[in-house]
């Protein structure tokens, strides 16, 4: 999964992503309004930290161009401690959530984990697909209860393909989705990771649909999705 941040305070920034990154995002950057909308509205994130107070163009505005432009990634503003009329607006200009400043950078993931899995129709914070369990919350896969160590980029596809289990996922979609920005993207690499990631888990779940992509059946109905 990918992630948009933008915040102009530079220390908060810096530490937004450096969480994002450690709980297994692939994170972007900006640090004012224009740079901001840009991104938004050229790459497919999955989520977007969006601060309100930002030079160049502020963050409601920002929101609403999205909207209008009929972006519908997941955004959870921040908003200033007690401005109760930033929440109003903001969920007005087409925001999903929002944190206040300051806030506990657990929540903030929290939030995101919950936007991410309501947008992908997951009700659950552990995907489940046979005896494969990626638990979103702490980032970790098991296969019939065994924990499997992947690295950054692996766990990055495995979720991204349990958060939309039952649709062929293309590998251009792929690389927008488990690669930053400033990443050397080749969309050669992601087979070479899904060959990895399938010898690791040693079940077939990960299946390959000729010329389309990659498909994780969706559960059978009624097991908790
Ligand atoms: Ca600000």
């Amino acid at each position: 999964m990918r992630l948009l941040v933008v915040e102009d305070d530079i220390d908060l920034n810096r530490q937004l992503v450096a969480a994002l990154e450690e709980a297994g995002y692939a994170v972007d950057k900006a640090f004012d309004g224009e740079e901001g909308h840009f991104l938004g509205d050229t790459e497919p994130y999955d989520a977007i930290v969006l601060d309100i107070g930002l030079p160049k163009k502020d963050g409601l505005s920002v929101l609403e161009e999205w909207r209008r432009a009929g972006r519908k990634t997941p955004v959870l503003l921040l908003t200033a401690r007690g401005g109760w009329s930033d929440k109003v607006h903001g969920f007005d200009a087409g925001a999903d959530d929002y944190v206040a400043k300051p806030f506990h950078m657990e929540e903030v993931l929290a939030r995101l984990r919950a936007l991410m899995r309501r947008a992908a129709g997951h009700a659950s914070s552990e995907l489940v697909c046979g005896p494969v369990r990626l638990d979103t919350r702490s980032s970790r896969v098991t296969i019939d209860g065994n924990p499997i160590r992947l690295t950054s980029h692996e766990y990055r596809l495995l979720s991204y393909m349990m958060h939309h289990q039952g649709r062929i996922v293309s590998r251009t979609e792929l690389v927008e989705h488990i690669y930053d920005q400033d990443f050397d993207r080749d969309s050669n690499t992601v087979e070479v990771f899904v060959g990895r990631l399938r010898k690791k888990l040693g079940v077939d779940v990960l299946q390959t649909v000729r010329g389309l992509g990659y498909l994780v059946a969706a559960p059978p109905p009624g097991s908790g999705r």
